[in-house]
């Protein structure tokens, strides 16, 4: 089957302007975290009921306490959705014993999500997906942060004084990148 002649034009065009689509954002990407699934505390293999109510790219899950395997969405009539394997890490949170759960990506990073692209899933580096805080640049985030800190000291009228002062400096340093006069390293003259 050849490409259909529009979808051919548009990536000549992108080829030629050398624009590239941009990176899709991890907050507005669906994904499956760890904390919402119940890993198992036993050594049983569980299968977790209408799991495509809360994940619809999904028709099922099993998930024991070391690994989970996710079965996507048919994409083909008559062939079966891929099913991907994960592993599952513990971590110790030094209470008693009692830890928390990481997947372990493909590519061997422990993260709490897994997103869905491109009919799969895989860890936002691996979906090569920024945060949202990401998309802004240097000076507006400075400026974001500015206010922030100035709603702060607004708020606050019974501030500890060292922690007034500490915030102080902080919010000069934010409106003076806000205002493009301060490089990135700005922080070490400033400590
Ligand atoms: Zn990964």
């Amino acid at each position: 089957m050849s490409m259909p002649w529009q979808l051919k034009r548009g990536l000549e065009e992108r080829r030629r302007s050398g624009r590239t689509t941009p990176r899709p954002i991890a907050e507005k990407t669906p994904s499956v975290d760890i904390n919402r699934l119940k890993v198992p505390r036993d050594f049983k293999t569980y299968i977790a009921p209408n799991i495509s109510f809360r994940y619809p790219q999904l028709v099922s899950m099993r998930i024991a306490w070391n690994v989970v395997h996710f079965q996507h969405r048919s994409l083909h009539r008559g062939v079966e959705g891929p099913i991907q394997i994960f592993g599952i890490k513990q971590i110790r949170t030094g209470l008693g014993g009692y830890f928390r759960h990481s997947f372990v990506c493909t590519c061997g990073r422990p993260v709490l999500k897994l997103y869905f692209l491109n009919a799969r899933l895989a860890c936002r580096r691996c979906q090569n997906l920024i945060h949202a805080s990401q998309t802004c640049n240097k000076r507006t985030r400075a400026a974001l942060q500015a206010s922030r800190i100035a709603n702060f000291l607004d708020n606050k009228s019974r501030l500890l004084r060292r922690t007034r002062e500490r915030l102080q400096k902080r919010l000069g340093e934010k409106l003076m990148m806000a205002q493009g006069q301060l490089g990135t390293d700005a922080r070490s003259f400033w400590d």
